[in-house]
């Protein structure tokens, strides 16, 4: 039942709002309006490098083995993400890589790691959920073009399968892979979005669904 309703809604919210983006605002301005604790970070590659170290929209980003440097551009669309995260009562998620000099598997191009506009996320938390999984929790195979979400089997495969449905609806991300993508993403969501620059919206396009 629950799996249907979220469905309708979905389709029947998919109203598009487009924020017009002005050119000469910069994206440290936007993410220091957002009230997002960070310092700039320098790094090869990256246009706008930032270390986050605090919140992205309530949630809260961690690694064990890395402090989470990306792209300006990355910070603002996980930050005006997280309402998608908390509607579904998630407020921690887990990545493991962020800034990552490397090309695309099997290729010579740079990923879009190199450039601090990608993140892989793992794992998501929240206090009455639990922990969930990518690798483990997340259903593959669910879904299509009109109906994305599917019937999922269990509660942490409806939560994740809402969440990559309203993520890759949002408009927020230029590209958001899964485990239904191929076997190299079968343990984590890639999030990636386009350069500041390149921008069209700030602006989540979906309503959350609670
Ligand atoms: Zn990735």
């Amino acid at each position: 039942m629950m799996t249907v309703r979220i469905a309708v809604a979905l389709g029947l919210l998919g109203r598009l709002t487009t924020a017009a983006h002005a050119e000469d605002a910069s994206c440290r301005a936007e993410l220091a309006a957002r009230k997002v604790a960070f310092k700039p970070a320098s790094r090869p590659g990256i246009v706008d490098g930032v270390e986050v170290t605090g919140a992205l929209g309530g949630v809260a980003f961690t690694s064990e083995d890395q402090p989470l440097v990306i792209d300006c551009s990355l910070a603002v669309s996980l930050d005006e993400a997280g309402r998608y995260l908390l509607a579904l009562g998630l407020d921690q998620a887990g990545f493991v890589s962020a800034y990552s000099r490397r090309n695309v598997r099997n290729t010579d191009r740079p990923s879009k790691h190199s450039y601090g506009l990608a993140i892989d996320v793992s794992s998501f938390r929240g206090r009455e959920l639990g922990a969930l999984r990518v690798d483990g929790d997340f259903e593959q195979g669910l879904g299509g073009d009109v109906d994305c979400i599917g019937k999922p089997a269990t509660q942490g495969g409806a939560v994740l399968k809402i969440l990559q449905c309203q993520l890759v609806r949002s408009g927020l991300f230029h590209l958001v892979l899964t485990p239904d993508y191929d076997d190299a993403h079968h343990d984590h969501f890639h999030l990636e979005v386009k350069p500041w620059r390149e921008r069209s919206t700030l602006r989540a396009a979906q309503p959350a669904i609670h």
